[in-house]
């Protein structure tokens, strides 16, 4: 399943025709919960594994349309993770300090220790998404900024972490429902901003860029999966077994035990 999702390197991940309803083969709702279950059983153990071996970490970077689903995935993929071993990191609009230094400053500072899976609700494709659509820098600016990105992933790579990125992929009518949900429903409205419609305005230019920087950054250390989200239940399972799969890939392997513990028994 997850071969559909990936996007190889230098191929274009063409949004507009990716579907953002399917169902993964996976049949009904109930279906997809329970194997949903099952990768989270996976990924307890492999996550108990990563964390004794302490050399290793996974990195989810997390990137999608308003309304797109990365709060509610992030809540019903980790519920019952081990909370000590998950460091969720939501990056909003850059704040001064961060302004004064370079784009991956408060990326780099902010990369999962070893041992831990480290999850990035927006990232550094903010400074190659909406900063390239409103026109926050030069074009020359951001232009440059692929090859960073390229070689700032592969360097984390290089150093033992698994970076997976995953764009959650809405369709437009569906952005439209959540938002309005946002307003009709009391206990949705703080989520509600009105700059959320500007962007609606400027969807095109947001898929635009998107598949722009994914054809440009998808390689095999750091792949994209464009991930059909407006079914929650799908959505939550391919992010699942996407998890998993990296995990196995580290394999971590915990440490040889002490030989002294032999036939020690406790007093
Ligand atoms: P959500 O991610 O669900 O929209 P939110 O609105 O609660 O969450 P905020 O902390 O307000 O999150 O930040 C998200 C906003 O920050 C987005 O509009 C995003 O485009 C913007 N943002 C993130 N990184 C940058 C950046 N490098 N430059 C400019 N804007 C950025």
């Amino acid at each position: 399943m997850l071969d559909a999702l990936r996007i190889g390197e230098g191929e274009d991940p063409r949004l507009a025709e990716r579907e953002t309803r399917s169902r993964l083969g996976l049949g009904k709702k109930k279906e997809g919960y329970a194997a949903l279950e099952e990768l989270k059983d996976r990924i307890r153990v492999l996550q108990a594994r990563l964390h004794g071996a302490g050399e290793q970490s996974v990195l989810l970077i997390l990137q999608g349309m308003d309304a797109s689903g990365k709060d509610s995935m992030i809540r019903r993929v980790f519920k019952g993770i081990n909370p000590q071993g998950v460091i969720v990191h939501p990056f909003g609009r850059p704040d001064d300090g961060e302004l004064a230094r370079d784009y991956l400053w408060r990326i780099h500072r902010n990369v999962p220790r070893r041992g831990t899976i480290g999850v990035f609700n927006r990232s550094h494709y903010e400074d190659v998404g909406v900063v390239r659509v409103k026109q926050l820098v030069p074009d020359e600016v951001w232009q440059r900024r692929y090859r960073h990105i390229r070689e700032f992933e592969r360097m984390l790579a290089d150093e033992g972490t698994a970076v997976r990125k995953l764009w959650l992929h809405i369709s437009y009518e569906e952005q439209r429902a959540r938002l309005q949900r946002r307003i009709d429903d009391p206990e949705r409205n703080w989520k509600f901003e009105f700059e959320d419609i500007d962007a609606r305005r400027d969807w095109p230019l947001y898929q635009a860029a998107y598949e722009e920087a994914i054809r440009e950054t998808s390689t095999a250390h750091a792949p994209w999966f464009v991930i059909p989200a407006d079914r929650r239940w799908a959505r939550d399972v391919a992010v699942a077994e996407i998890l998993v799969e990296a995990l196995e890939q580290l394999d971590p392997q915990l440490p040889a035990a002490d030989p002294r513990l032999a036939g020690v028994t406790i007093p």
